[in-house]
């Protein structure tokens, strides 16, 4: 097997091991690491087709992580996929009609972003102890709601490490602190701010960038890491879920073997779709990768003109998880479409960080044809979720009702019948109350917590047991600081 290393989309040449990737997390230069060849699978199709998720995963992520054991791979594999998800089939794979939708939101803080943070927290530690890195690894973290608690539960009890998150003390959902504030784990730390999500994040870029701060950490034996969706330690196992659900039709006699398929995602920071793109290069048979936004439709105009432009005013959606107008994965994307040409991605890079926004070339617009750019308004939305509630009693969240949205309205406009996944990437429970009301406005002047219970209802009495007690577990973690005080927040939590 092949050896892969990683390089830097900015074009520094030094190529890193892929446990100094997962480590380092961004290249010196800025830039995001790619595999310096896109590997395939060493197996076929075929002798996959009864595999259950963990072996998927195996097989995809070990031509990635190459300098892995098959022990070491196997392991973080299994402390990841396990007792967490509320179903053995970890990304079940459900059929209505001619739609399918992979419900990647069965782990801890039912979305999809357990699918990579339930196993970024083992490949981490492994990478650490493979390169003999022997300190305490400090994650930090800014959210404004779900990537703080995912990663609270990835690295919760992960012994040598401690995860630090900062959230706008009144910026997030009510839901979504409860879930937070209630967390368990010896090693977990959650902060309020007086501030919004921006002072939360500039908080934490501050203290990342404070030199004297780093030097008393490494003296006490600490080194920070960063959880964010650029490391391709999150990347990779999002390659894997693309293989299992295309397995799954397969196995199904939906689709036979080499048969193309369509994914619609519902997208922001470009993360998840990408993985489906690592996908299709790795030879799976995907004809067009339907890349869906809200109203902040910066990667919509992007595709459809050439231009990115994130100069624009900030909407707030009912789909917060996408209200993003700096989608950073799509640099990797534009990596690829420009013919690996890192200068130029650099320009690009450097005039989106000066004005604001970028302009491609035609050639490279011509490399953007596996994509299909739509976006979704609030109200289309809604009814995205109306209608899959009267036709099929199945009831999808905010997010996968985008992706929902513009996969019909591609459907029409191509008239392309190819069969499609949609991703689902949250449960409705977590989004209750917009779910609620997009069904029937009557449930607009209802409690959240008693939405959850009526949702419960609707859904034959099955409510999900990360949300179920929820508003009498024991809030836990009732620190709270001033924006300015954060970092002796930390100084105090760390003993420096
Ligand atoms: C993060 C998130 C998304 C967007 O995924 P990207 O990888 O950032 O494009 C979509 N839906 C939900 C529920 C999410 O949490």
């Amino acid at each position: 097997m092949e050896q892969i290393y990683y390089k830097s989309t900015r074009g520094e040449d030094r190529l890193v091991s892929p446990a100094q990737a997962i480590i380092t997390g961004i290249a010196p230069d800025g830039g995001l690491y790619v595999p310096h060849m896109i590997p395939s699978l060493d197996i076929e199709l075929n002798d996959l087709m009864d595999a259950d998720y963990k072996e998927v995963a195996y097989q995809v992520m070990k031509v990635y992580l190459t300098d892995f054991s098959e022990g070491e791979l196997r392991g973080c594999i299994d402390r990841a996929y396990d007792k967490k998800f509320d179903t053995p089939e970890i990304a079940p794979l459900r059929k209505y009609g001619d739609t399918y939708f992979l419900e990647l939101f069965h782990g801890p803080t039912l979305a999809f972003k357990d699918m990579a943070l339930s196993i970024l927290p083992h490949l981490l530690k492994t990478a650490m102890a493979k390169l003999k890195v022997n300190k305490e690894i400090v994650i930090l973290t800014a959210t404004s709601g779900d990537t703080g608690k995912a990663a609270l539960e990835g690295f919760a009890d992960v012994e040598g490490t401690k995860i630090i998150v900062y959230f706008p003390e009144h910026g997030v959902s009510k839901i979504q602190k409860r879930q937070m504030v209630t967390q368990t784990g010896n090693n977990t730390y959650v902060i309020g701010i007086e501030g919004n999500f921006d002072d939360a994040q500039n908080g934490v870029k501050e203290i990342f960038a404070d030199e004297g701060l780093i030097q008393r950490m490494d003296r006490a034996n600490y080194t920070f890491s960063s959880a964010n969706s650029i490391n391709i330690g999150r990347l990779v196992p999002q390659i894997a879920y693309y293989f299992y659900a295309y397995l799954k039709m397969c196995a199904a006699g939906d689709i036979r073997p080499g048969h193309q398929i369509n994914f619609a995602v519902p997208t922001g920071n470009f993360g998840n779709i990408l993985a489906a793109y690592y996908a299709k290069k790795m030879g799976l048979p995907v004809n067009t990768l339907i890349c869906a936004s809200n109203e902040n439709k910066v990667l919509y105009d992007f595709f459809n003109t050439g231009v990115y432009d994130s100069v624009r005013d900030f909407i707030v959606t009912m789909s917060p998880s996408m209200d993003i107008l700096i989608s950073s994965n799509l640099e990797r994307l534009l990596y690829y479409a420009s013919g690996e040409d890192a200068g130029s991605v650099r320009a690009m890079m450097d005039s989106l960080k000066e004005k604001g926004r970028y302009s491609i070339k035609d050639e490279m617009r011509k490399e953007l044809k596996d994509f299909y750019g739509g976006f979704a308004t609030e109200d289309e939305t809604a009814a995205a979720i109306r209608k899959v509630y009267k036709t099929w009693d199945y009831i999808i969240d905010t997010h996968t009702a985008v992706s929902y949205a513009v996969y019909e309205e591609y459907r029409q406009k191509t008239g392309d019948t190819t069969k499609t996944v949609i991703i689902s990437t949250a449960s409705p429970f977590k989004f209750t109350r917009d779910v609620m009301r997009s069904i029937d406005q009557s449930y607009a002047g209802v409690d959240d917590f008693e939405l959850i219970k009526q949702l419960g209802e609707l859904t034959g009495g099955h409510i999900p047991k990360a949300i179920k007690d929820l508003d009498t577990r024991p809030v836990i973690h009732k620190r709270v600081c001033k924006k300015d005080d954060m970092k002796k927040q930390l100084e105090e939590i760390l003993g420096i």
